[in-house]
C-alpha cells in the first residue's frame, strides 16, 4: 500500500510559512491583504472564493472579496484591477476563474492587467515568463504546491522521470517548468499524446491533470511511482474523486495523493504563501513602509 501524501499536514506547514510572514510584516505595519474578485454566482467558484478568504481570516491576512454581476462588462473588470492596482494597501489581487461566457474570451486581457507584482496566481505573462527563464517571482499555486510537498515529503525531484498529463496554462505546463527547474527529466503529454500509458509507466513521478474521473488506472502505472493527483471530478451530487482510480493506483504506487484531502489544500495554503511574499517584495520596493 502507497504512502497516503496527507495534503493537510503539508499545507499546515505552508500555512505556518505565512502566517510568520504576515507576523514578521505586522510588526513593520504591514498588513498583508488580498482581494479576490468574483464575477457571476458560478457556486463551485463561490465555495473556492470562501475556502480562500476562510484561510486568509485563519492567518491574519486581510482579504476583501469583491462580487460583480454576471453582466459585468469588460470595461468595468478592467477599471475595478486598475483600481486595486494602485491601492497602495492591497498587496495581492486573484480575478476568480472560470469567467462568465461574455467575458471569457478576454480572460488574457484581464489577467494580463493585473500589476504583475501583485498577481498571486502566478498567471500574468511576466510572471510566466519569470518562470520560464528561472527568475525568482509568484509561481502558479497549484503545481507550486505540488513541488513543495515533494519536497516536505523527500521525494527526490533530482534526475527523476517525471510525466505530466494535461498541458493547461495553470498546471501541466508551469508544473512542467518547476519540475525541470529542480533537474527532473520531464515529459509533458496531452490529448494528442501516442501511447500514453506506456509514457505514464516511465514515471517516477506522475502528475495527473487531466479532468477525468479515474483516467489513470493500476497499469498504467510502475510499482513505487509517486502519484499527484490534481483532478477534482464531481461524480456525484457529493462525490468527487480525481484523475487517479486511487484503489488501485495505491496498491501499486510508493506514494499518492487522495482527493480530495490532497493537491486542493496545497492550492490555497500555496495562495497564503503567494500573498504574503507579495507584499514582502511591495514593501521593500516601498524601502520598508
Ligand atoms: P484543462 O481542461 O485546462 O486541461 C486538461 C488537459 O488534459 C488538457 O491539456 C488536455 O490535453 C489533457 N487531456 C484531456 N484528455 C486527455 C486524454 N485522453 N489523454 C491525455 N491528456 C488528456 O484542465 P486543468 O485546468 O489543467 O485542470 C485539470 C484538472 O485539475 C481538473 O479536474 C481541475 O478541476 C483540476 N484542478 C484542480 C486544482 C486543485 O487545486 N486541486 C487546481 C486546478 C485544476
Amino acid at each position: 500500500m502507497a504512502r497516503i501524501l496527507n495534503g493537510k499536514e503539508f499545507a499546515a506547514r505552508m500555512k505556518e510559512n505565512a502566517a510568520q510572514g504576515v507576523r514578521a510584516l505586522r510588526t513593520c505595519g504591514v498588513h498583508p491583504r488580498l482581494a479576490v474578485i468574483i464575477v457571476g454566482n458560478d457556486p463551485a467558484s463561490e465555495v473556492y472564493v470562501r475556502n480562500k478568504q476562510k484561510t486568509c481570516e485563519e492567518l491574519g491576512i486581510l482579504s476583501d472579496h469583491i462580487a460583480l454581476p454576471e453582466e459585468t462588462t469588460c470595461a468595468e473588470l478592467l477599471a475595478c484591477i486598475d483600481e486595486l492596482n494602485a491601492d497602495e494597501e492591497v498587496h495581492g489581487i486573484l480575478v476568480q476563474l472560470p469567467l462568465p461566457a461574455a467575458l471569457a474570451a478576454r480572460e488574457e486581457e484581464v489577467l494580463s492587467r493585473i500589476d504583475p507584482r501583485k498577481d498571486v496566481d502566478g498567471f500574468h505573462p511576466v510572471n510566466v515568463g519569470h518562470l520560464f527563464i528561472g527568475v525568482p517571482g509568484l509561481r502558479p499555486c497549484t503545481p507550486a504546491g505540488c513541488v513543495r510537498m515533494l519536497e516536505y515529503a523527500d521525494i527526490t525531484i533530482e534526475g527523476a522521470n517525471a510525466v505530466i498529463i494535461g498541458r493547461s496554462n495553470i498546471v501541466g505546463k508551469p508544473m512542467a517548468h518547476l519540475l525541470l527547474e529542480r533537474h527532473a527529466t520531464v515529459t509533458l503529454c496531452h490529448s494528442r499524446t501516442k501511447n500514453l500509458a506506456e509514457i505514464v509507466r516511465t514515471a517516477d513521478i506522475l502528475v495527473a491533470a487531466v479532468g477525468r474521473p479515474r483516467f489513470v488506472t493500476a497499469d498504467m502505472v510502475k510499482p513505487g511511482v509517486t502519484v499527484i493527483d490534481v483532478g477534482i471530478n464531481r461524480i456525484a451530487p457529493k462525490q468527487l474523486v480525481g484523475d487517479v482510480d486511487f484503489d488501485a493506483v495505491s496498491k501499486v504506487a510508493g506514494a499518492i495523493t487522495p482527493v480530495p484531502g490532497g493537491v486542493g489544500l496545497l492550492t490555497v495554503a500555496m495562495l497564503m504563501e503567494n500573498v504574503v511574499q507579495a507584499a514582502k517584495v511591495q514593501t521593500e520596493e516601498r524601502g520598508g513602509r
